[in-house]
Order: structure tokens, then sequence, then C-alpha cells
């Protein structure tokens, strides 16, 4: 049972272009990760909003920047699954560019979280992020996700080995979670809402 409330969320717009996205205003936290990583699943169980993020498998299709509202000073933002294998080169150089934009423009971002499966961590694309966020200066909190795939015992090992990993990235916090088990759900739910300074 959740004892942080997360307030109710819904959707907002969805963006294809960085010239659609809402006022760079109040508090926004974006969440990214390679498709397939677990990010759906995460926003809907940190929402406690089961269809707030639908998932769409498709290759190639129009990568959009979806938004969400806790309230008109609080936004979720669900980047677009990136390192789809199918994915034609052409649309995966866009994408980058317009992450890389939205990333170094964005004033109202106040940090992302990165969710990388825990049997698959640090892959090219989250290093490439990783290096992205550390020089815009922007906080990262990583959920090595479907922690629930492993023994406690494995998952705490990853988690030590992943914490090595980032010690050159001193603005980057890391945990377990599974979104099916709720495991890690309220520490994840809290950097979220203090990120967005409706928590401390
Ligand atoms: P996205 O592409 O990153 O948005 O990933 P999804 O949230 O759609 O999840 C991809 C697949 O992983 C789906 O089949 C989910 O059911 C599964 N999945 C996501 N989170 C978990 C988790 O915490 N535990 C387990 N066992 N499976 C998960």
């Amino acid at each position: 049972m959740s004892i942080i409330h997360f307030p109710p969320t819904e959707f907002l717009i969805s963006a294809a272009a960085l010239k659609q996205l809402p006022a760079d205003q109040d508090y926004e936290v974006a969440f990214a990760g390679r498709s397939n990583a677990g990010k759906s699943s995460a926003l809907n169980a940190i929402t406690n909003n089961k269809k707030l993020a639908k998932t769409s498998k498709t290759p190639g299709r129009t990568q959009l920047i979806n938004f969400f509202t806790l309230d008109n000073h609080h936004r979720l933002v669900d980047l677009p699954g990136y390192g789809y294998a199918k994915v034609a080169q052409e649309i995966k150089a866009r994408w980058q560019e317009t992450l890389a934009q939205y990333l170094t423009s964005r004033q109202s971002l106040r940090g992302l979280i990165l969710i990388m499966d825990i049997r698959h961590p640090f892959k090219e694309t989250d290093q490439q992020f990783l290096t992205w966020a550390a020089g815009c200066g922007l906080p990262v909190h990583v959920l090595l996700s479907k922690a629930d795939k492993l023994s406690r015992n494995i998952a705490n090992k990853t988690l030590s080995q992943a914490q090595q990993t980032l010690k050159p990235y001193p603005l980057t916090t890391i945990q377990l979670f599974s979104a099916t088990h709720g495991l890690g759900l309220e520490k994840a739910r809290r950097q979220v809402l203090t990120w967005l300074k409706l928590a401390s």
C-alpha cells in the first residue's frame, strides 16, 4: 500500500517537434529509456494510472514527446523510447537531435528518470543519455527496472555494480524498481515529487 499520494495525472499533449512543446515554465520531469525498458509501465505505476502511457511498439512511427499534467504548474514528460533496433538510421538521428535540443534548452526540466532493464543496463544509448544529461547539469535518477526478474541477491549485486559505473556522474542516483511488484515505487514517486517541488 502506497503512503505517498501522487496527484491525479492526465494526458496534456503530444508534440512531434520542439516548437509544439507546452510553454516552458514551472516544473517538469521527463522519463527516458530504451524501447521495452519498462518506461510506460514505470510511468503508469508512479502515477497510479494504468492507462496513462500507452506504448506504440511500431518501429518507424512518428516519435512523439507526450506531456501529462498534474496541475497547471507540474508536468511529466514521456520521451520516445530510443535505441529501437528496427528504426531507420535517419529517424534515430532526427530523434537524437530533438532529444539533445530538448535537454539543452528546456528551462522547466528539473530532472530525468532513466529507465534501464536491470538485465541489460548501460547500453550505448543509455551512456550517451547520461553523458548529455551530465553535460547539461541535469540530475538523473535511474530506475533499474524489472528487478523482479532477478533474485534479490543478484539484483542487489547489479545495483552495487551500477553504482560504481555511475561514479563519474555525481548528479545521478539509482535504485531497484519493479512496476509489476511495486518494488521501489515509493522511492521513485518521492524523487519525482521532490523535483516537481511537491515533496521534500
Ligand atoms: P517501454 O517500451 O519502455 O514503454 O516498456 P513497457 O512498459 O511497455 O514494458 C515492456 C515489457 O516489459 C512489457 O511486456 C511489460 O509488461 C514488461 N515489464 C515492464 N515493467 C516490468 C516489471 O517491472 N516487471 C516485469 N516482470 N515486466 C515488466
